[in-house]
């Protein structure tokens, strides 16, 4: 089967209200709804509308969510695709479908782009380049840095990219008029993580003995993927010994489950110790 160019959701339902916490960051992409909304309020005095924002932080804290809750406030399609997918790619294929990604988003605009894990088509050029393989990552991120140059700012496209690695990308792509602006989106603390069950208990029959506030506690270092793969974990938990709703302790019993397979992987990323 043929591999598909890029995903497209041209009636995106995210909103704000979907992204619990991270409320600086909101109010740094509240900018670019704006613009996307009413362009000329910002031209008109002269100013350049920003083309593209980087969101930086730790896998699973919200970035796909925040970028696609600003498709939905701002009413405009949203296109993505992810960094990783070029890794395996046929020469000639990276470049031609960045290319095509913002052919279709400009046709659409006003729009966003979304390049999640940009550092695997974004890594320094030139650097590590030992195995001698890396054309075509080469190729891909020059057509990127093509493309966004390319475009004024009167194009009404915005890219926003995501990264846990904002320190390996190449210097070009953060210059002026490209991912000039960074967003830095945090691990939750106790009162984001609270408001984050919130979001994801939503959907879930809970028992009156369910203390969210303890769970907040109980789960430091959680991402927002984590809380919501908890609340899934503790809802199929209950389901099995045929409860008629979610009670607290499957929710610590999901708590251990989820710590377990955390510290597993964190062996497995540093087997040092
Ligand atoms: P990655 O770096 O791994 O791509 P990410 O930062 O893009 O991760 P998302 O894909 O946005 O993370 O998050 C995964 C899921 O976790 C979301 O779809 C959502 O269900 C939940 N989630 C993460 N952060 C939040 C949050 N702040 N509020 C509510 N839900 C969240």
């Amino acid at each position: 089967s043929k591999a598909k160019l890029f995903d497209q959701d041209q009636k995106v339902k995210t909103s704000f209200k979907d992204v619990a916490g991270l409320l600086g960051a909101k109010e740094e992409v509240q900018e670019i709804v704006d613009f996307l909304k009413s362009p000329d309020k910002y031209t008109s005095l002269g100013g350049k509308i920003p083309k593209g924002a980087l969101l930086v932080g730790p896998p699973g804290t919200g970035k796909t969510l925040l970028a696609k809750a600003v498709a939905g406030e701002a009413g405009v399609p949203f296109f993505s695709l992810s960094g990783s997918d070029f890794v395996e790619m046929f020469v000639g294929v990276g470049a031609s479908r960045v290319r095509d990604l913002f052919k279709q988003a400009q046709q659409k605009a006003p729009s966003i782009i979304f390049i999640d894990e940009i550092d695997a088509v974004g890594r320094a050029r030139g650097k590590s380049n030992m195995t001698g393989g890396n054309d075509e990552r080469e190729n891909t991120l020059n057509q990127l840095l093509t493309e966004m140059d390319g475009f004024g700012t009167d194009t009404n496209v915005i890219v926003i990219a995501a990264t846990n690695r904002a320190d390996v990308l190449d210097k070009a792509l953060l210059r002026a008029g490209r991912f000039d602006r960074q967003i830095y989106v945090d691990l939750p603390d106790l009162k984001e993580r609270e408001a984050i069950f919130k979001v994801h208990l939503k959907p879930i029959k809970i028992h009156k003995d369910v203390d969210v506030e303890f769970l907040s506690q109980q789960t430091p270092g959680f991402s927002g993927a984590d809380i919501a793969n908890l609340c899934n974990e503790a809802a199929l938990i209950a389901a099995r010994q045929d409860k008629k709703a979610v009670h607290h302790q499957d929710f610590l019993d999901a708590v251990d489950r989820i710590v377990g397979g955390l510290e597993k992987k964190n062996k497995l990323i540093s087997p040092k110790e």
